[in-house]
C-alpha cells in the first residue's frame, strides 16, 4: 500500500507572519510530496513495501533513498502537527512538570532547543525526545531523527523543527535563529502533549 500526502491541518497562510504562504505551500506540495513519492518508489516490491512508516526507519536504514524519504516522508507528517495558528505560550499540566524537571525551566528548555537547531551544520532537524520517560533536546542531518538507526540520538520526537533551508530561506533568508524564534510562536504544545503521553 502507498503511503499518502497527509492533508494539511490549516490553511497555507494561516501561520503568517510566523511561517509565510509560499514557503507552506511549496514546502508541503513538492517537498513533501517528493518525499512521498519517492519513498513509494523505493520501497515498491521490496520486502519493506507492507511495513509501518516507523518499522520502514528502522529496517532500511542502511538503505539511502529509503533512509532519506522516510525520513522526509514521517518527519513532515508530524511537522505540520507540531505547528498551529491557534498554539498556546507554553505547554501545560504534566509535559511542563517534565520539561521543567528535564531542563530547569520552560525557558531553558527553549533556550537549549534553540542552540540545537541553530549548531545544525547544514540540513537537518532539532528535536525534543523522550526516551524511558526522560525527555532530551538533541539534532540530526539530512532526514534522520532519533527513531533512524545510527542517527546520533534515539528516542520518540515528540516536537521536531525543520531547519533545512527550504523551510525558512523564501522568508527569513540567511536568518535562521529568527526562523526559530518565530517557530515558538506557532507550536501545537497540544501536539507535543499528546506525543509525550503516549511514548513516555
Ligand atoms: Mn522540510
Amino acid at each position: 500500500m502507498a503511503f499518502e500526502l497527509p492533508k494539511l491541518p490549516y490553511a497555507y497562510n494561516a501561520l503568517e507572519p510566523y511561517i509565510d504562504a509560499a514557503t507552506m505551500e511549496i514546502h508541503f506540495t513538492k517537498h513533501h510530496g517528493a518525499y512521498t513519492a519517492n519513498l513509494n518508489n523505493a520501497i515498491a516490491g521490496t520486502e519493506l513495501e507492507n511495513l509501518s512508516i516507523e518499522e520502514i526507519l528502522v529496517k532500511g536504514s542502511d538503505k539511502t533513498p529509503v533512509r532519506n524519504n522516510g525520513g522526509g516522508y514521517f518527519n513532515h507528517n508530524l511537522f505540520w502537527q507540531w505547528l498551529t495558528p491557534d498554539g498556546k505560550e507554553k505547554p501545560e499540566g504534566e509535559l511542563a512538570a517534565a520539561i521543567d524537571s528535564a531542563f530547569g525551566s520552560f525557558e531553558a528548555f527553549k533556550e537549549e532547543f534553540s542552540k540545537a537547531a541553530a549548531g545544525r551544520f547544514g540540513s537537518g532537524w532539532a528535536w525534543l525526545i523522550v526516551k524511558d520517560g526522560k525527555l532530551s533536546v538533541g539534532s540530526t542531518a539530512n532526514q534522520d531523527n532519533p527513531l533512524v538507526p545510527g542517527a546520533g540520538v534515539s528516542g520518540y520526537p515528540i516536537l521536531g523543527l525543520d531547519v533545512w533551508e527550504h523551510a525558512y530561506y523564501l522568508n527569513y533568508q540567511n536568518r535562521r535563529a529568527d526562523y526559530i524564534a518565530a517557530f515558538f510562536k506557532v507550536v501545537n504544545w497540544d501536539k507535543v502533549a499528546e506525543l509525550y503521553a503516549a511514548h513516555k
